[in-house]
């Protein structure tokens, strides 16, 4: 026997990857741990520009069946952000342990790098939903869907879940920008709006909803998605306030090796 095969392991997705053609939900994948191959995959400078390309790398090389199916770019791209990032998760911590040093930026004071020791043993992970069973016709291509009401604004919303190619759209806006790549990715994602269809939906409806209504769509949007939840608890350093870091999948893959080791 090979000492050095991986062994594949089973991991249930939150929202389940729709396959258009039958209509099935699939809500396993198998998967594999990373080898030296997935870390010069992406390693690789294209690669590492943006935070979708890393996922789709590591997905590509480490999912082996999602469902029946073998791993391709169609079925990444189609896979639901919450599959993503689930599936990321547990092949990072079956192929490099249970602990990451991850750096974010205080959202109090501004403080830059602070740095974080994430135990992915206290992950949190919501799901699998029976939203995502909820299919429509968007723009002729079909879509798991799911509500999102605000009573207090009147607001009655019907969502699409993300896949990876609105990963792609955003990924190279989200660290400079993220209130815009959050609007680009809730205008692409939103199918209904208060019973407008989203053919008829204005192009700048985020852009023209008060702050206080977006700033609770923001929230409600994020809070919907289930899989895991990746921020991170710390006390910045400069400020003292108590913070919620914000975390990328795509953070748990870097550094590639680290520079220095602990004695
Ligand atoms: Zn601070």
């Amino acid at each position: 026997m090979d000492a050095m095969s991986q062994t594949a392991f089973p991991v249930t997705l939150p929202c389940g990857y729709y396959d258009s053609r039958t209509g099935q939900v699939y809500n396993t994948a198998t998967v594999v741990t990373m080898t030296g191959a997935t870390r010069k995959a992406v390693a690789d400078p294209q690669v590492r520009q943006s935070a979708a390309r890393v996922l789709d790398t590591v997905l590509l090389h480490c999912v082996k069946t999602v469902g029946p199916y073998p791993v391709t770019q169609d079925v990444v791209d189609g896979m639901t952000l919450p599959d993503r990032d689930t599936l990321v998760a547990k092949i990072r911590e079956a192929s490099m342990g249970p602990l990451a040093h991850v750096t974010g930026d205080c959202s109090e004071c501004g403080a830059r790098g602070l740095s974080v020791e994430y135990d992915f043993r206290t992950l949190t992970f919501t799901g699998p939903v029976l939203d995502a069973q909820d299919i429509r016709d968007v723009f002729g291509k079909k879509f798991q869907c799911f509500p999102l009401n605000l009573p207090k604004h009147n607001v009655k919303a019907i969502f699409r879940y993300p896949v990876g190619s609105d990963q792609h759209k955003i990924a190279n806006i989200i660290r400079k920008n993220p209130i815009e790549a959050m609007l680009i990715l809730m205008r692409s994602t939103v199918v209904e709006w208060n019973g407008i269809p989203v053919n008829e939906v204005s192009p700048l409806l985020f852009e023209q909803l008060p702050v206080n209504v977006l700033d609770d769509l923001n929230v409600a949007f994020r809070d919907a998605l289930p899989g895991p939840d990746f921020r991170a608890e710390t006390t910045c350093t400069e400020c003292g306030a108590a913070v919620d870091i914000d975390v990328d999948a795509s953070d748990f893959i870097f550094p590639l090796a680290p520079k220095t080791r602990r004695k």
